[in-house]
């Protein structure tokens, strides 16, 4: 398959009118998008990013109003954080309405919503018929993709179309909130903070504090995710390490140990939370066997940064 390249939102939507698999920018991540409308296209996402099929997909919605379309039941809770923070990193689990296909949902009764604010996506989306399903536009397990050429790094060749922008400003998915179950609760800690939601739902909680053990309430979360080639390290502020002979390299706000080949000193967690993945991307392109990662502390945008993290260096499910 012959993937286009362009940074026309008119021409992007035209093919995913069409039935085609679009990836496209957003403030968190680029996105890998499929009108809802539109099963086959569904389909190819998961065969294009390797996704397993039980692992549901974010629906993307360019207006406040378009959320009737996809969602059932609103409560008070989601109410508040709408008002607040649509548009913008916010992905909210909701009761599914109907026209949202059991294939997006995997068969959940719940739909994540999202109405993402960056101008491109939002003309991009304001041109599809339809709403777009889109996981991030990564092959399964890697790092996400917060530039148009990581993505084609990815996906050249196995979906239809990048819409080109400028790289993701926030570079981490989504924080995304279950408003569906009895209490609001933190599925993925992201750019708008627990400390934000929590500001305006006092009762949101991490199900780390509530369910130590249970299955995870969002699937996605018992897949590895964000893992480079290279190990992962982690370590903390100006923590004497024994480096070894491999390649290394290094991220975190401090000074890095000594011997450390490939650096990059973040000024803020901000700059920190842009930069992880493609820094992760970067590593491995450039050979480094081993990434020395300091961990922020939970407050405030340390807390997505280290969720990433220690998935990424763990391979596997870790509580927020
Ligand atoms: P990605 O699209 O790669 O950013 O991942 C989306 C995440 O949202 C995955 O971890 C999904 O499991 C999760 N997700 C999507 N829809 C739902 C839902 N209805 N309930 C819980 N988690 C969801
Ligand atoms: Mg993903």
């Amino acid at each position: 398959m012959q993937t286009t390249l362009t940074n026309s939102a008119e021409k992007a939507a035209a093919i995913l009118n069409s039935g085609g698999v679009v990836a496209f920018p957003t403030e968190t991540v680029y996105g890998l998008g499929a009108g809802i409308c539109h099963p086959q296209a569904i389909k190819q996402i998961f065969q294009a990013k390797g996704r397993p099929g039980d692992n549901p997909l974010i629906v993307h919605i360019y207006s406040v109003e378009q959320l009737a379309d996809v969602a059932d039941e609103i409560n008070s809770d989601a109410q508040k954080l709408i008002e607040l923070f649509f548009p913008g990193p916010l992905t909210l689990v909701l009761k599914k309405n109907r026209c949202v296909p059991d294939t997006v949902t995997a068969g959940l009764q719940t739909v994540g919503i999202r109405c993402p604010v960056n101008p491109i996506a939002r003309e991009f989306l304001r041109l599809s018929h339809c709403p777009v399903a889109a996981p991030s536009a990564n092959l399964s397990g890697l790092p996400s993709a917060t530039s148009w050429e990581a993505v084609y790094e990815d996906l050249d060749g196995k979906i239809d179309c990048v819409l080109c922008g400028t790289p993701s400003a926030i570079g981490l998915e989504s924080t995304i909130v279950d408003c569906f179950g009895p209490n609001p609760l933190l599925l993925r800690a992201g750019a708008i903070t627990l400390e934000q939601l929590q500001a305006i739902v006092p009762a949101i909680t991490t199900p780390a504090a509530t369910d130590k053990g249970a299955p995870p309430k969002s699937p996605g979360l018992k897949y590895p995710h964000y893992a480079p080639k290279a190990a992962i390290i982690l370590c903390h502020a100006h923590e004497k390490m024994i480096i070894g002979e491999a390649p290394s390299a290094y991220i975190g706000l401090s000074a890095p140990p000594q011997g450390i080949a490939l650096i990059k000193i973040c000024e803020s967690l901000e700059e920190y939370g842009r930069e992880l993945f493609s820094f992760f991307r970067r590593c491995d392109t450039e050979g480094i066997h081993v990434i020395y990662c300091e961990l922020p502390s939970y407050q405030g945008l340390g807390r997505a940064i280290r969720d990433r993290l220690t998935r990424a260096a763990n391979k596997e499910n870790n509580a927020l």
